[in-house]
């Protein structure tokens, strides 16, 4: 495996209900419905997550919340507590970022690595499997299931195969005969509309797909068409590798040296500003925001932060910058030093992912 590219996907097991049996022991081995007040069967809203016990009766996510009612009264209901569920995934980025620190957040709930360096510490996807999920567990006491194979999407896919407290391994060289049995519906993105228009062309398994030509899906399809080729013919070319360009950045030599906190504090933001709209115009993200300090008398300093999900939006960015700044220089040293230059410059930079939700620490 050593020379593969491994990725690993994440996804916690019934992860809102979990970690309400986490804070309240006496709830486990019960069924557990997260979400809207059922108010005795007429209540409006929906099931946000239920156990695996819950869902044995039916229950589902997403459902009206009085259905879940009719279909398993006895259930305990509970109203959503998302900045817990939140804290719960820092939580489990805090321990996944101690094996790659090429990570995605693609949920509250699951998360996908780079962890192709660690070949050799672990020699088999299987020791590498065992070893996230024991310290997820040993660290967090929640379970998790894990899929392992050389591209995100695929290993995507293999984290469906066996939940809860799964691992499921495509190996390199063995992603076609993976695909071949499965529906084609289990491809991430084929929804409902695109399966019925694949079913229509007479495709229902993977398999199915694989003995296409690619002009055809190509000409059905469009685009996508080709990155599907690719994917059920086994390569998976969506990645989540850094963007060829190391870094991106903006910076600024004043006219006059900066002499008060606030005056700096403005020009940051503006540079900051700035760059997120670049950002936005490029389609780039990136972890690791590194501010340039230049003072008048050419001294510079760099401080860098990395966060484990790419920054995006310009008020991230701006807060973080400003973060950075007032961690580092004070008021005073503002006013004695004076500031000629500032900079601000992002690397770990991703191509952004349009239907990713991406959460900030
Ligand atoms: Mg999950």
């Amino acid at each position: 495996m050593i020379n593969y590219r491994t990725i690993v996907h994440v996804d916690m097991d019934a992860f809102f209900t979990s970690v309400e049996v986490r804070d309240n022991a006496s709830l486990k081995g019960k069924p557990i419905v997260v979400g809207a007040d059922p108010i005795q069967g007429k209540g409006r809203g929906v099931v946000s997550a239920a156990s695996y016990e819950a869902r044995k009766f039916g229950v589902r996510s997403a459902q009206p919340v009085a259905t879940a009612y009719k279909l398993c009264p006895e259930a305990i209901f509970l109203p959503h507590r998302f900045a817990r569920y939140m804290e719960a995934s820092n939580e489990i980025i805090r321990v996944l970022s101690t094996f790659s620190d090429t990570l995605l957040r693609m949920s509250i709930d699951e998360a996908v690595l780079d962890c192709s360096h660690l070949g050799e510490e672990f020699g088999t996807w299987l020791k590498l499997g065992h070893a996230i999920k024991n310290k997820v567990r040993e660290e967090t006491e929640l379970s998790c299931t894990i899929g392992i194979a050389t591209g995100r999407t695929l290993a995507k896919m293999a984290t469906e195969i066996q939940k809860p407290d799964g691992l499921t391994l495509v190996h390199p060289g063995k992603e076609c005969t993976f695909l071949a049995p499965l529906a084609v519906e289990a491809i991430p993105g084929v929804g409902p509309k695109a399966k019925q228009s694949l079913n229509r062309l007479g495709f229902r398994k993977i398999g199915d797909l694989q003995q296409a030509e690619r002009s055809l899906l190509v000409q059905t399809l469009g685009k996508w068409g080709e990155k599907l080729f690719d994917l059920v013919n086994g390569r998976d070319s969506d990645s989540f590798t850094e963007h060829e360009r190391k870094s991106f950045g903006e910076e600024r030599t004043f006219e006059t040296d900066l002499e008060t906190l606030e005056k700096t504090q403005d020009a940051l933001l503006q540079i900051a500003a700035e760059l997120a709209a670049h950002m936005r115009q490029k389609n780039i993200s990136g972890r690791t925001v590194t501010l340039k300090i230049r003072f008048a008398d050419f001294h510079t300093i760099t401080r860098s932060q990395t966060y484990p999900t790419p920054i995006r939006s310009a008020l991230v960015l701006e807060n973080v910058a400003l973060q950075i700044f007032n961690r580092n220089v004070s008021r005073e040293t503002v006013r004695t030093e004076k500031i000629r230059l500032l900079g601000i410059q992002l690397s770990h930079l991703y191509t952004a992912q349009v239907g990713e939700q991406l959460w900030l620490f």
